[in-house]
């Protein structure tokens, strides 16, 4: 295994003093799979304070847990005491946590097999568990029984969902069955912790393992939305899949980003209940888009997501079926609605969901898309006028010519957006304040 020189030095130091020291965790996992690990974390026979006092530049980041964080050039280790969990009061955190100098009790209170194997370049891969086996069979097992690590902390069900979605692996027969059995524990877990595991699944190569969070009855304790979309069929020429999976596989198409990917998440959250059939019996979800946006915000909300990613994804699935025509003045038009910073975003949105859709939704819409995007690249990089700030003509300069302060400012300046917007090459003051009796109608 390929150790950065910093994770090398801290454990041949460590051993200089008669202490054990040993890669662990994700990095071991990610290094036998080929993968480059985010980070390198050590454990150690070392007491926290025994870190300490080896170490120039170190962080008392978490001693309570046993973890000191050392820095090495412009990296930093995460090195934390070889420990035993207690007794977990409310399947999030241990009530307390107990020094041991064993490595072997340390692998056993990890969550999964290929999670739980350490490295030392002394001793090589030490695998007490059969993770490597598990890494061969790409599945996600337990240490030990999974249903009593699962009561122990539930936030593991969602982790195993996670290392399938970013590993592209199965669970495993007894770990899959401990996950449903399991499943109202995730009531317990704290929002935070759930949304960032969710934000993981979403942002991995295999998000619609999603559908798996869903089929073990996982879902329904924090994203009841999706079920909702699991359950609504779309009995229309536009699509071919229910909502449920046409969002699953939206998702898949959209790029591996934040505000994206939650977007696709939600942007038909509101069809199941805006669902109609007409009398030829083709299923109409009008309105969708505004219910879809409030359903995001609320659920977004509540699993505690910061207020911009909020707002911003409000918007996008609010906008996400904004049909552009592919015409100068209409791209012009959208990109004031949509503002110039979201315009790819948007652009992006709308592809990922028409890439979803039906074979006959494809060719109609596609062909518009790219049509716009078009437009929109050629608009993109003028100067023009697309909001009010970019608008030749202010408040003051309205008052100076004898607009009453007031109401009356507000409508004349959007009456000259408008115009502008349609007509860019207006944007002049002396034109805008020349024709000043027409905005003000
Ligand atoms: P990533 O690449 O996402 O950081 P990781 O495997 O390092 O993956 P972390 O959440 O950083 O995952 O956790 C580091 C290690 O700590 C895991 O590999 C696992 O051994 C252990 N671990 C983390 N959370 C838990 C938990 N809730 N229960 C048991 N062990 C855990
Ligand atoms: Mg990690």
């Amino acid at each position: 295994m390929e150790i950065p020189e910093g994770a090398r030095t801290i454990i041949d130091v460590l051993a200089r003093r008669g202490k054990e020291a040993y890669l662990v965790g994700g990095c071991v996992r990610d290094a036998l799979l080929g993968r480059r690990p985010s980070d390198y974390d050590i454990a150690t026979s070392a007491t926290p304070q025994e870190v300490l006092s080896c170490f120039p530049r170190t962080i008392a980041t978490g001693l309570k847990h046993g973890t000191v964080t050392v820095l090495m050039g412009k990296e930093s280790y995460e090195v934390t005491t070889f420990r035993i969990d207690g007794e977990y009061a409310d399947n999030r955190h241990p009530l307390s946590v107990t020094f041991t100098p064993s490595l072997a009790e340390d692998l056993r209170r990890r969550d999964f097999t290929i999670n739980a194997m350490a490295y030392s370049p002394k001793e090589g891969l030490v695998d007490l568990f059969g993770g490597r086996q598990d890494l061969k069979g790409r599945e996600i097992r337990a240490v030990g029984l999974a249903r009593q690590r699962f009561q122990e902390d539930a936030l593991r069900i969602l982790r195993a969902i996670r290392f399938s979605a970013q590993l592209g692996f199965e669970l495993e027969g007894k770990t899959e069955e401990a996950c449903a059995l399991e499943a109202f524990r995730l009531e317990n877990v704290s929002s935070e912790r759930i949304r960032d595991e969710l934000m993981k699944i979403l942002l991995s190569d295999h998000p619609e393992k999603l559908e798996e969070a869903y089929r073990l009855g996982l879902t329904r304790y924090f994203l009841p939305e999706f079920d909702s979309m699991m359950a609504t069929t779309q009995e229309t020429p536009y699509h071919r899949l229910d909502v449920g999976h046409h969002t699953l596989e939206a998702i898949g198409h959209a790029p591996k980003d934040k505000i994206i990917r939650l977007t696709m998440l939600f942007h038909d959250a509101g069809k199941p209940s805006t669902k109609t059939f007409d009398e030829k019996g083709i299923a109409h979800f009008y309105g969708h888009a505004f219910e879809s946006a409030k359903i995001a915000g609320k659920a977004l909300r509540r699993l505690k997501f910061p207020n911009a990613v909020v707002q911003e994804v409000f918007f996008l699935v609010l906008h996400h079926g904004d049909v552009v025509v592919p015409t100068e003045k209409a791209v012009r038009r959208a990109i004031a609605k949509i503002g110039k910073e979201r315009f790819p975003a948007f652009l992006t949105i709308q592809e990922a969901d028409i890439l979803s859709q039906s074979d006959m939704a494809r060719v109609d819409h596609l062909a518009r898309l790219s049509a716009v995007e078009k437009l929109w690249e050629a608009e993109k990089d003028k100067a023009e006028c697309f909001g009010l700030k970019d608008l030749a003509v202010d408040g003051n300069d309205l008052i100076a010519c004898g607009v009453e302060k007031g109401p009356e400012i507000g409508k004349i300046l959007n009456n000259m957006l408008k115009y502008v917007i349609d007509n860019p090459d207006k944007n002049k003051k002396g034109y805008l304040l020349n024709h000043l009796s027409s905005f003000s109608r």
